[in-house]
């Protein structure tokens, strides 16, 4: 499932492609992945343009050029947000099987802009989705994630209160995105190992001390992710097409069995909540 820094690089690479296009047609092929009536669908979306595209942890948010009108995304597992005009085409998510002709049996939404360029929802497994809600709805949606690692209200005050008084495992705080949103399974592991934590400690046990280095860690290590476009899997392509340059910087996840980079020893995986999480039970306390 692509994680904060994949949607994030997505928004950046559409944002310079799509922005202030107006939108000629659009199909929906799968009525699943959408909320709602079709024709409503299509009625909110034909004749305007995309005046912004927003986030909030792994949810995009496509403000529409029509007053209190906005498109939301959600790429859940499978989902691929792609772009398409007559030189580039460039392409968001996860796990591709390699683009050859589009649309293909993949895309469920199409959407059309006046200067002939497409922008294809594909879905292998159909769990992501697209909306269209007001202003109001919008806000209420907003408000049910957790805090946002790249808002100016990510300080260490609040990310304190995140973890107060909660006697969840560390690493289920992380993922829960009504805490913190946009956070998943590789880079929760990925800052409790920066971090010097176990991530099955209970939250409430941390000291201060550790839980500043986790705030520091989530903020450097998503950063860093961000700017490498991603953690690039199997096919994962960013909004430029390029893999996400994060995957060999990556340091426990997906490393079990091979050697701790910062103390030799091997790293170890086990399951925490139904997770696969990665671990060096050596540097980790
Ligand atoms: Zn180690």
């Amino acid at each position: 499932m692509p994680e904060l820094p994949e949607v994030e690089t997505i928004r950046q690479g559409l944002a310079r492609k799509i922005l202030h296009k107006s939108i000629v047609a659009v199909e929906v092929r799968k009525k699943r992945m959408i909320f709602g009536r079709i024709s409503d669908f299509i009625r909110s979306l034909r004749g305007v343009h995309i005046a912004g595209i927003d986030r909030v942890g792994k949810l995009l948010i496509f403000k529409l050029s029509q007053k209190d009108r906005y498109l939301l995304v959600h790429l859940k597992m499978t989902g691929q947000l792609i772009y398409q005009d007559k030189k580039t085409l460039i392409a968001g998510g996860h796990n591709f099987p390699k683009i050859e002709k589009l649309p293909n049996k993949y895309s469920h939404i199409i959407i059309k802009f006046r200067d002939g360029s497409h922008l294809y929802f594909n879905d292998l497994r159909q769990f992501g989705y697209a909306r269209i809600v007001g202003e109001q709805e919008k806000n209420k949606i907003r408000a049910k994630f957790g805090l946002e690692p790249l808002s100016p209200e990510f300080t260490w005050v609040n990310f304190q209160k995140v973890f107060s008084a909660k006697k969840t495992k560390l690493k289920a705080l992380l993922l829960n995105q009504q805490h913190l949103a946009g956070i998943g399974n590789i880079y929760a592991d990925e800052i409790c190992w920066s971090a010097k934590i176990l991530p099955w400690r209970p939250a409430h046990k941390i000291s201060p001390a550790e839980l500043k280095n986790l705030f520091n860690s989530s903020k450097i290590i998503l950063a860093r992710a961000i700017a490498r476009g991603g953690t690039t899997f199997s096919d994962y392509r960013t909004a430029e097409g390029r893999p996400g340059g994060y995957r060999r910087q990556l340091k426990v996840y997906g490393r079990h069995n091979l050697k701790c980079v910062r103390c030799g020893r091997l790293i170890l995986k086990k399951k925490i909540n139904g997770r696969g999480t990665h671990y060096c039970a050596h540097c980790q306390k």
